[in-house]
């Protein structure tokens, strides 16, 4: 069972999960489960702590952002295990670096190398609760990572996948995935099932409801995964019976599909994403490895560059470049790029963070033709500007305005018909 901020946001909502993990555990006929819970920190304790460091060091070293940022689910592990003790129930609490969870890769970002647990295990089959802080792990020369923004869905998986769950239930403030975010779309419809496939493209798009690679995980380790609220009436159902959304294979779909349960759409859901930067260098020489140069030391910094536009050569032989990177990498990305102004033989570094991303993602594209030019035409009659645009096999993606969003993709919503009737 993982726990979202919202629902460890202070000490009433910690007791609502604590009664919800503990019916859980109870389970039903005396037929008791074993539970290991992930859990987030409290809504907003994340973004506090990063701007502790960004005030501390705008440049800082990814390392004690990690020490920094790590805290926030310590303090909420240790407050639901505290809260289970005085509902009776064994409990307690495992951290990154005791479970252990071995990560690899880039602080900030790191990514779960492997999770061996027999300690935890041993107390979980002797009807222990465990409660593992999410985002949160251990790189090997023994220092604290964290897993990047929404990390603890990823956390979830992987626990899931390390104790060989039957189910990992991810308890949000929404109950299921919907067709879209539905905070902007009132008439969003609720999905009783997605595919792999189509949540990975929807989380990597901006779906936040599930980190990306918690449902690559998920897909490779064959986890069962579904999205729940966590904000229900004491004494609710338990989760096997609550009606939220299943993530399942393509073999599943179809048999959901067959048995009349679910309808297939030519495009499942629509995303956007405001936290990506724009960066255009001007007047970059129009020549084989003018590229590289720009990309390699992004790459070298792990910066995840995501669209990219190289303009037709002008006059002189030169050309403009756009690209894409997460707001967060902005400052560090333009200080690499500044420093490399002669190699690379830009004349100008413009930068642009008010802009969004809007995509749309359905299998049925593989199939049909018209998903993308719908789109074009749907943001053309509202006068929406598309300054780029990027594809994938399931996925059409378009920069805009960051002022447009909302507007965007409820015109999207509609134009793709899946607005949920009246
Ligand atoms: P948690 O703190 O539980 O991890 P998040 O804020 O990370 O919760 O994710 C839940 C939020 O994701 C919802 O409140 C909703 O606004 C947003 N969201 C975006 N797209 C969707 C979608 N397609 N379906 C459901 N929720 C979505
Ligand atoms: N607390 C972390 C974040 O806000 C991880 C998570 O909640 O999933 O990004
Ligand atoms: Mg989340």
């Amino acid at each position: 069972m993982k726990f979202g901020g919202t629902s460890m946001a202070g000490t009433e909502r910690i007791r609502r999960v604590a009664n919800i993990v503990r019916a859980q555990a109870v389970g039903r006929n005396g037929e008791a489960n074993e539970v290991a819970v992930v859990v987030s920190a409290m809504a907003g304790e994340t973004d506090r702590l990063v701007n502790f460091c960004r005030e501390a060091n705008a440049l800082y070293d990814p390392a004690e952002y990690d020490v920094v940022v790590s805290s926030g689910e310590q303090v909420t592990s240790g407050l639901l295990a505290l809260t289970l003790q005085s509902l009776g129930h064994k409990a307690r609490s495992w951290l990154g670096w005791q479970l252990p969870v071995k990560t690899e890769g880039a602080h900030a970002k790191a990514r779960i190398a492997s999770i061996d647990a027999p300690d935890m295990v041993a107390r979980l089959e002797a009807g222990e609760i465990a409660v593992v802080p999410g985002f949160q792990g251990i790189t090997d020369e023994g220092r604290i990572s964290t897993l990047g923004r929404g990390g603890s869905d990823t956390s979830a998986v992987a626990v899931a996948a390390a104790v060989k769950a039957d189910r990992c239930d991810i308890y949000t403030d929404v109950d299921g995935v919907y067709t879209t975010d539905p905070r902007i779309v009132a008439k969003a419809r609720k999905l009783k099932a997605v595919t792999y496939e189509e949540m990975l493209e929807l989380a990597s798009v901006g779906a936040k409801v599930l980190q990306t690679r918690s449902v690559g995980l998920a897909m490779k380790a064959g986890v069962r995964i579904q999205v729940l609220s966590s904000f229900v009436d004491d004494g609710a159902a338990l989760a096997d019976d609550l009606p939220g959304t299943l993530i399942v294979s393509d073999e599943e779909m179809d048999q959901m599909v067959e048995r009349g349960e679910m309808e297939r759409q030519l495009v499942t859901g629509i995303a956007h994403d405001k936290n990506e930067a724009k960066v255009i260098l001007t007047r970059v020489p129009d020549k084989p490895g003018a590229v590289a140069h720009i990309f390699e030391p992004l790459a070298d910094a792990s910066i995840n560059v995501d669209m990219i536009i190289q303009n037709v050569g002008r006059d002189k032989g030169e050309t403009d470049v756009t690209f894409t990177v997460p707001q967060a990498d902005l400052a560090r990305a333009q200080a690499l790029l500044e420093d490399r102004r002669e190699e690379i033989g830009f004349n100008r570094i413009i930068t642009d963070s008010k802009i969004a991303k809007i995509s749309v993602v359905g299998v049925g594209m593989k199939s049909h033709a018209g998903v993308a030019s719908t789109m074009f035409r749907a943001l053309s009659d509202r006068g929406i500007n598309i300054q780029a645009i990027s594809t994938s096999e399931i996925k059409v993606s378009v920069m805009i305005d960051e002022d447009e969003t909302e507007l965007a993709v409820r015109v999207l919503h509609t134009a793709y018909g899946l607005d949920a009737e009246e």
